[in-house]
């Protein structure tokens, strides 16, 4: 979700801005600019509704000369997407690119009128240029100047904020949206996420909640939320940027979903000695207190709330130990009772969400035993903060829809059960069943990626429905809500999951001829169960799709439509039932053709509210 990058150099930075901008564009935008400053302090800025491609194509008509810039992505929260609400927001020789929402903007923006700055446009972020300016004028340097406004704003968010007399000078602020320094040699540059600067540094500090910082060509000097200055660490960045080229397919969606049994090798990989699974990269200290959990609490949004619901059923019924799931924008505003013993799990592929972040703050003074975050991206927020983090290896995803960062989150969560079912007393053979299912994941994904072409038909039956229906039992029935999502994200088709048991007591109203079906039915104790689901729809004219194990019975007829697949172990089928649901969804969005790897209203990773 909307980007920053900002430089700080000798040469023309203008490049370097937009190829970061472009790095960021997989998390969604609307619109895009910049603003550049010479030395000679003249500010020139470029906006544009529409694709970086177009901000490019505007910069290469007319070059941008200067070393000080930012830039930015746009993903409207307040005013439509358009030229004039684009940043950089600008008052005379101050200019802003803000992330996030300032919430008390509504009153900020009256006593700014009554000032007498005149408003053209509609963002929240319009204050922060005006109120900066405000305070330039009450004197002091762009620094006291942001260490003045900040407290005067109330929301989440990160801003970087220029002023083009004084060129050499970039200032932000991290509050609630991340911001990253990249250090180079004889040049600096921030951004809202490292991607955006690889071309140009693998030297990062990561700055901190509250901090404030002032970047020159020679200096970064970073105060904490008391105005103290502050040190903060520098790392080499190991994240490769490997999204960069589509390759034979399509989508990176098409891509990422077939680099499934690869990311999962990965997410496996250096984690099983003697057969058993081995996490001991979380530490000394983990298992201490891993074997005193005696409650679990997933915390999460969007796919991933998906795969802590299937992790439910694993923590229960393999390791025994009770666990809850919550989406992240309820918890942090309820009161919650806190079991005894509760491990707190953040699931979150950016690590950068902002509510899954909230809520993982909020629960440090709930009294939880610990808290452990699964991420994809290390150094993030969430991995930063949390007492345990256990990382996805799924590399770069692109797609705003999720799809290897949550087979790989499942595969983690997998082994993470085992882990503590093991501390727990949990019986050897079902941890040797575990290990051996990982351990055959990869070639059964690759088994299944084979049957894309039968699963591309399929999309016909779809081109012309406004709705569709997932069914899945079990912990399938979370596989069922994830299939309805990717549907509903990339071809705009409304889609509901439904446990099958459900079907009667409500859902059931619905069934036409007009109306696909579409079940998960692995060959598990609840086939029979799923069966007699099956004939409800059937009697009632339903149209079904049913991806079914090629052994539990099923075969084709009238309105009901069978996709054999093959034989699973049983533990890792949500899994690997996954992935004919995201192809399906995937053919579907082909046949609309809509923007599959960028669909319209969403962001990749959701840094605000
Ligand atoms: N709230 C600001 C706007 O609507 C920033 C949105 C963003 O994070 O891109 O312009």
């Amino acid at each position: 979700m909307c980007g920053i990058v900002g430089a700080v150099a000798q040469r023309d930075i203008a490049e370097i801005l937009i190829e970061g901008l472009r790095r960021l564009e997989y998390r969604g935008y609307d619109s895009a600019g910049l603003a550049v400053v010479d030395s000679q302090g003249h500010m020139a800025r470029v906006r544009r509704v529409g694709k970086v491609q177009k901000l490019a194509e505007a910069v290469e008509a007319e070059p941008l000369t200067g070393g000080t810039g930012i830039a930015h992505t746009r993903w409207a929260t307040h005013g439509e997407p358009s030229e004039a609400n684009a940043h950089p927001h600008v008052s005379e020789y101050v200019s802003v690119v803000h992330n996030g929402i300032i919430e008390n903007h509504e009153p900020l923006r009256e006593i700014l009128m009554e000032r007498g700055y005149r408003f053209v446009s509609e963002t929240d972020t319009e204050v922060i240029a005006h109120l900066v300016h405000w305070e330039l004028q009450q004197g002091g340097s762009l620094l006291d100047v942001v260490q003045r406004v900040i407290p005067q704003l109330r929301g989440a968010y990160g801003t970087v904020v220029m002023d083009s007399r004084d060129p050499g000078v970039l200032v932000a602020a991290r509050s609630g949206s991340p911001l990253v320094i990249g250090r180079g040699m004889g040049e600096n540059f921030i951004a809202s996420d490292q991607l955006a600067l690889l071309p140009v540094t693998r030297r990062f500090q990561f700055l901190e909640e509250g901090d404030v910082v002032e970047v020159t060509r020679r200096s970064v000097t970073i105060f904490d939320k008391q105005g103290n200055p502050a040190m903060r660490p520098e790392i080499e960045s190991q994240v490769q940027y490997d999204a960069g080229d589509k390759g034979a397919y399509r989508h990176y969606m098409q891509k990422e979903i077939y680099e499934q049994p690869q990311a999962i090798k990965n997410t496996l990989a250096g984690r099983f000695s003697h057969g058993q699974i081995d996490l001991s990269e979380l530490g000394p200290q983990a298992d201490d207190m891993l074997a005193r959990v005696q409650h679990v609490q997933i915390i999460a949004c969007g796919t991933s709330y998906h795969s802590g619901m299937v992790a439910r059923y694993w923590f229960e019924s393999l390791a025994g130990v009770p666990c809850d799931v919550e989406i992240a924008s309820e918890f942090r505003y309820r009161k919650s009772a806190v079991r005894p013993g509760s491990l707190i799990i953040t699931l979150s592929q950016s690590g950068e969400t902002a509510d899954t972040l909230a809520a993982l703050r909020l629960s440090k003074e709930l009294g939880y035993l610990g808290s452990l975050a699964v991420c994809n991206v290390a150094g993030s927020s969430l991995v930063r903060e949390s007492d345990l983090a256990l990382m996805t290896k799924a590399g770069t995803e692109i797609g705003v829809a999720s799809t290897k960062a949550f087979t790989t989150q499942l595969t983690v969560l997998l082994m993470l059960v085992a882990r503590l079912g093991h501390l727990k007393g949990m019986n050897e053979s079902i941890e040797h069943e575990i290990v051996h299912a990982l351990q055959a994941l990869p070639a059964r994904i690759e088994q299944m990626l084979s049957l894309d072409k039968s699963i591309e038909p399929l999309a016909e039956g779809f081109s012309d429905k406004h709705h569709a229906l997932f069914l899945g039992r079990g912990d399938q029935y979370p596989i069922a809500m994830e299939g309805a999502l990717k549907l509903k994200e990339i071809s705009y088709i409304h889609a509901e999951a439904y446990a099958a048991g459900e079907l009667k007591h409500g859902p059931l109203a619905l069934i036409d001829a007009d109306m696909p079906v579409i079940v998960v039915a692995p060959n598990n104790e609840l086939l029979e169960k799923l069966k007699s689901n099956i004939e409800e729809v059937r009697a009632r004219g339903g149209l079904l799709y049913v991806f079914a194990d090629q052994d539990a019975g099923f075969s084709d007829s009238e309105g009901m439509k069978i996709i054999p697949l093959p034989h699973v172990e049983e533990i890792v089928a949500p899994i690997f039932y996954t992935v004919p649901l995201q192809l399906l969804a995937y053919h579907v969005a082909l046949i609309k053709g809509t923007d599959v790897d960028q669909p319209r209203n969403l962001a990749k990773s959701v840094t605000v509210e």
